[in-house]
């Protein structure tokens, strides 16, 4: 479906976007892989995805806090594969403190990778998807796009902006072939959401299990979490010619949590 196109997708070392980098691979993209880890299992991963799905596969260790790292990575992309056609912004980090609490630098890198880093993307793939009259833009957001969780102001801020970002850009580029919109998990078990139980467990004084069925699932009336796998689904479906007249949505992926 997705033959003779090419993927970038930021952190996706890790969780969902290792999903839809791979999932999208899966599909015939050449398919760019951002963020951090151990070397090695880096190249396994880039290695496996070529092998896999007879693919070409790069990695960039860009950093999504450095606005001219973030342009660098689409640069090599359009270098090496001749084209960006689908950039996902899914770089993303989260912290968990009260307000009166919350470390200023937390704040920074926070608004600067779940945020920031979405539009030096989208502003550097931009001028090819136009030029070449076709693209899909996809923004992992998250439930916290339209509902806010205490102790969580960065990342509920940086997904709200998500939103409006991505609906910018969908109106300005609805008459190129180029769609943008959001995807928005609920809770995804992943590194991500495992690294915050400590810091949950602290600000709302529980246990690991407390702060995984009380607070975690109790958001999700589905009382499972979302599996990587259903997201990266969605995002394929997002690059396909029948999502062609979806833009500037933001579809929920979360057990009913938003629908409360
Ligand atoms: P994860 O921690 O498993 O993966 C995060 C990825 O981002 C990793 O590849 C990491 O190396 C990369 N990364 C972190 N900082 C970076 C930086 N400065 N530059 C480049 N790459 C960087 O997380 P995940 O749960 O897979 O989350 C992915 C996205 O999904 C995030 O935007 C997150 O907010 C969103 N999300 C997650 C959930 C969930 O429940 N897991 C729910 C809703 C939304």
């Amino acid at each position: 479906m997705l033959k003779g196109k090419t993927a970038v997708v930021t952190g996706s070392t890790s969780g969902i976007g290792l999903a839809i980098a791979r999932a999208l691979a899966g599909s015939g993209a050449n398919t760019l892989i951002n963020g951090f880890g151990d070397a090695a299992a880096i190249e396994k991963e880039r290695a496996g995805i070529e092998k896999e799905f007879g693919v070409k596969a790069l990695h960039s260790p860009a950093d999504m806090t450095k606005p001219a790292e973030v342009a660098g990575m689409i640069r090599l992309a359009e270098a090496k594969f001749g084209a960006v056609d689908i950039l996902v912004n899914n770089a993303g980090i989260q912290h968990v403190a009260p307000i009166e609490e919350f470390p200023i630098e937390k704040w920074d890198a926070i608004i600067a990778i779940n945020l920031s880093a979405a539009f030096h993307a989208i502003r550097a793939a931009v001028p090819g998807m136009k030029a070449r009259k076709w693209g899909r833009i996809i923004c992992t957001a998250s439930a916290h796009s339209l509902v806010a969780s205490p102790f969580k102001s960065a990342y509920v801020t940086a997904k709200h902006g998500l939103t409006g970002l991505t609906k910018t850009v969908a109106l300005e580029l609805a008459t190129f072939g180029v769609t943008a919109n959001c995807i928005s998990p609920g809770y995804v078990w992943t590194p991500l959401v495992e690294k915050q139980i400590p810091d949950t467990m602290k600000a709302r004084n529980m246990s690991a299990e407390e702060v995984k069925h009380d607070v975690l699932l109790a958001a999700q009336p589905t009382k499972e979490f979302v599996t990587v796998e259903q997201v990266a689904s969605l995002a394929v479906y997002l690059c396909s010619d029948s999502a062609a007249q979806i833009t500037g949505t933001n579809l929920s992926i979360d057990g009913g949590w938003t629908a409360q």
